[in-house]
């Protein structure tokens, strides 16, 4: 077998939404570099990034409630929720860019306007709920926020949520208008158009089996030419491990001190999904509930309107499961092979911290149908099994690591970049807040891996996300133009014209 490495600037590895992410950076920075992509399966966006796999949610901490916990002294802690805002300001602005510039096409098909609520019953939760309210309507990255306990008005938000329901429980919700509805999928799919597009090498089928250092400090990559039957070694100075769940195994077998005293656990997701007509035209919101005691903070249940593939549907979820799988298309010895001596303290460490998780993934593995359609009509008092069905969503593998703070083992839900020393290879871990965080996350990357370049980029970078390197909340007419110029560009306008001629568009493909 022939081994000669075929040298190029950059390998990306997996075709999901952070490798289309940080290829298209690229390109858009150095269109001189040549760059590789390696993915398993047969198209881009297939795992989670599929539109399917994951909820759509553009997270931008409107709705979502486990971003602002209440504090032991009652108040509520708006620091990660400001955080995630900004961040999805910077997707935006990207996602405008690209658009403007003709790069990509019809951002229709992957972004769509959709108001974002907060549900809450019982007099306590109401309670926070209009601390919350107080402590984030007054800032401009969440204005607009209304807070409502009317039932009446409640009604005209949310018709199928408030329709028949008996109890007199107290109950409140918060709305913005300016939320949406993202298909990650169609997104990927664009990105990777545009990279083939700038010729960017993408190999699809092609399963990448292992890494090591080359004596220039370049990397070598072993890749498994599915179709062809044969292996493959591709050389780069940089890689970017993006393979989603896969990552962690790669990144274990680049050796890097960095890749060490780190594991994952894997927690699947269902969804209820529903495309009758008389569900789909009595709801026009993504509403998100409060996390049960002991769930993990990605179980919050919400009730969404999704638009994928010209389709409007209702989606109600996630229930989480229990699969070793790192992804959804893995292999039942995913986690098992995941322990090495150098993690193993690590993940036993986690396994008995985390008993609250482990009986809350128990239960969940366990429900019925029917017992899942019972929490989908605490949403939806009317609900009838008949009308909805169950979708398998994808895998995220969450970080296990040893922190100062909690200690050894702790489980980890946010995203994770890990690179080496010389910044030669990056990995992302982690799956929450996600594909939303998308840009900022691959905008980290560059910072981390190519610091000697990050100044002669800056003025492109700011082209293309003008608010790049500024705290937009201490920025309140820079947060006005982007919503106002980012709305424009992805047709998110705010007065509801152009989102009513997208409605018909749907609906016109629907017919
Ligand atoms: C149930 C669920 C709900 C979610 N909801 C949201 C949400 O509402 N909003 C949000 O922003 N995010 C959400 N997320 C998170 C979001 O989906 C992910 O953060 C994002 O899609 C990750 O993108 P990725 O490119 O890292 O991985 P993926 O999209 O999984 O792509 C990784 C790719 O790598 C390939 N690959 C893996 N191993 C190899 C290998 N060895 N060789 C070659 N190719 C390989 C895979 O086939 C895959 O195509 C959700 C996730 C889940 C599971």
């Amino acid at each position: 077998m022939s081994r000669q490495p075929k040298k190029t600037n950059v390998i990306l590895i997996g075709a999901g939404v952070m490798s289309a992410t940080l290829g298209s950076l690229l390109k858009e920075l150095v269109p001189e570099w040549e760059i590789k992509v390696f993915e398993k399966l047969s198209k881009p966006g297939e795992e989670s990034s599929n539109g399917w796999n994951n909820a759509g949610t553009g997270h931008s901490a409107l709705c979502e409630l486990n971003y602002t916990p209440e504090m032991p002294d009652g108040s509520v802690d708006i620091s990660k929720a400001l955080k995630i805002n900004e961040q999805f300001q910077i997707s935006k602005q990207f996602w405008s860019y690209l658009v403007k510039n003709k790069l990509i096409q019809n951002p229709q098909d992957f972004i769509m306007p959709l108001p974002h609520m907060s549900l809450v019953h019982g007099e306590k939760d109401v309670a926070f709920l209009k601390k919350r309210f107080e402590a984030l309507s007054n800032n401009p990255l969440f204005a607009g926020m209304e807070f409502s306990d009317n039932p009446e008005r409640l009604m005209e938000w949310m018709p199928l949520i408030m329709k028949e329901r008996t109890t007199n429980e107290s109950i409140a919700a918060t709305k913005v208008d300016s939320g949406t509805d993202v298909n990650f999928g169609a997104l990927t799919s664009m990105l990777f158009d545009y990279l083939i597009n700038k010729d960017v090498e993408v190999n699809y089928r092609h399963l990448v089996r292992d890494m090591k250092r080359a004596q220039d400090g370049s990397w070598e990559v072993k890749v498994h030419d599915i179709d062809g039957g044969k292996l493959e070694y591709h050389t780069a100075d940089f890689v970017f491990i993006g393979a989603g769940g896969g990552s962690l195994p790669l990144l274990q077998k680049t050796d890097i001190p960095e890749s060490k005293h780190i594991g994952g656990f894997p927690v699947s997701g269902l969804f209820l999904v529903s495309d009758k007509p008389e569900v789909v035209e009595q709801h026009h919101a993504k509403v998100y509930g409060k996390a049960k005691v002991g769930a993990p903070p990605m179980s919050v249940p919400h009730l969404d309107t999704r638009y994928i593939d010209g389709k409007k549907t209702v989606l109600f979820g996630p229930f989480a499961g229990f699969s070793p799988k790192f992804l959804k298309t893995g292999s039942y010895f995913d986690l098992i092979r995941s322990v090495k001596p150098n993690n193993v303290l690590t993940m036993l460490s986690a396994g008995a911290k985390e008993m609250k998780l482990t009986k809350y993934l128990i239960q969940q593995v366990m429900l019925s149908n029917e017992k899942r359609m019972e929490e989908l009509r605490e949403f939806i008092p009317t609900a009838k099994s008949e009308d909805w069905d169950v979708i398998v969503a994808g895998q995220r593998v969450q970080v296990i690591k040893d922190t100062e703070a909690l200690g050894k083992g702790t489980l980890q839900f946010g995203t994770e970049v890990v690179t080496a020393g010389d910044g030669s290879i990056a990995a992302l871990l982690g799956a929450s807040p996600g594909a939303s965080t998308a840009v900022s996350i691959m905008l980290e990357v560059l910072e981390k891996c190519f610091p000697e370049y990050i100044d002669k980029w800056e003025p492109k970078i700011k082209e293309m996300v003008p608010s790049y390197g500024m705290l937009l909340l201490e920025n309140p007419k820079l947060i006005r133009e982007i919503h106002a110029s980012t709305a424009n560009a992805l047709g998110l306008e705010e007065d509801g014209k152009q989102a009513s001629q997208k409605e018909s568009a749907v609906t016109l493909l629907e017919a």
